[in-house]
């Protein structure tokens, strides 16, 4: 599904030679396949995400992603496709404040434009039922315990049905009930099929991945496969 090539990522840095945060990153991913990347605070696993989402550009090297060379598409088609393929969880939630927990799902449907108008409001409704929030829905995020807010943040990335779902240390803030709580719901969804990158630095939790991907100092130094996770 994801195949990553010699990629390179460098920063612009003060003293004018630029900072290499990844260096030659080659990283192949199947459809289904649930991969913990791990490494110390700056090892650069939040720019890997950054350029597997499209979110940042590469200096160097392609990233493929169901055939398609996303390092190569214009900032519009990348909104575009970020939108309609991948589900991106953050550490702090990031929900919009102002609207309500089944707004900020309706907002990303309405966003992205994938899911016909007439199904929205039933979809969001039973997603959030789905991750154990439904009766959390019309209140605001900050009403919501941080276990909660998270299921929501996890809820709003299912909006539009990504067959990849991304996440930046998603229990990060989250006390150890939460993080396993929030752990059942991935595997919930790795069981219909979808595709999971999760970086942690939490390494019992990246134990629960198929693979376990190390990173330090922008290159893979380690690839660990827990075969007693083969379905
Ligand atoms: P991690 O998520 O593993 O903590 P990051 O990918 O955030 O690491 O960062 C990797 C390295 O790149 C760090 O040294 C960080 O300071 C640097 N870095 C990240 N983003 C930028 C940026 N926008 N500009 C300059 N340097 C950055
Ligand atoms: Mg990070």
């Amino acid at each position: 599904m994801i195949k990553i090539s010699n990629l390179v990522k460098r920063y612009p840095h003060p003293s004018g030679k630029p900072f290499t945060a990844l260096n030659e990153i080659k990283l192949t991913i199947s459809k289904g396949e649930f991969v913990a990347i791990v490494g110390k605070s700056g090892s650069g696993k939040s720019t890997l995400l950054n350029l597997i989402t499209g979110i940042d550009q590469p200096t160097q090297g392609s990233i493929e992603i169901e055939q398609q060379a996303i390092h190569q598409f214009s900032e519009a088609k990348l909104a575009k496709w970020r939108g309609e393929n991948v589900g991106i969880v953050f550490q702090f939630f990031q929900l919009l404040p102002t609207l309500t927990v089944l707004e900020n799902l309706l907002l990303a449907m309405d966003f992205v434009n994938k899911i016909p108008t007439a199904e929205r409001t039933q979809r969001a409704r039973q997603i959030l039922e789905q991750m154990g929030i439904g009766d959390q829905m019309d209140k605001l995020p900050s009403l919501l315990s941080g276990g909660q807010q998270q299921r929501a943040a996890i809820a709003r990335s299912l909006a539009n049905d990504p067959d990849l779902i991304v996440a930046d240390e998603p229990t990060g803030n989250l006390d150890s009930q939460n993080a396993a709580a929030i752990l059942s719901l991935f595997q919930q969804l790795l069981s219909q099929g979808k595709t999971l990158i999760l970086v942690t630095h939490d390494l019992e939790l990246a134990q629960k991945a198929k693979r376990i991907v190390h990173l330090a100092d922008g290159e893979i130094i380690d690839q660990q496969i827990n075969h007693n996770h083969d379905e």
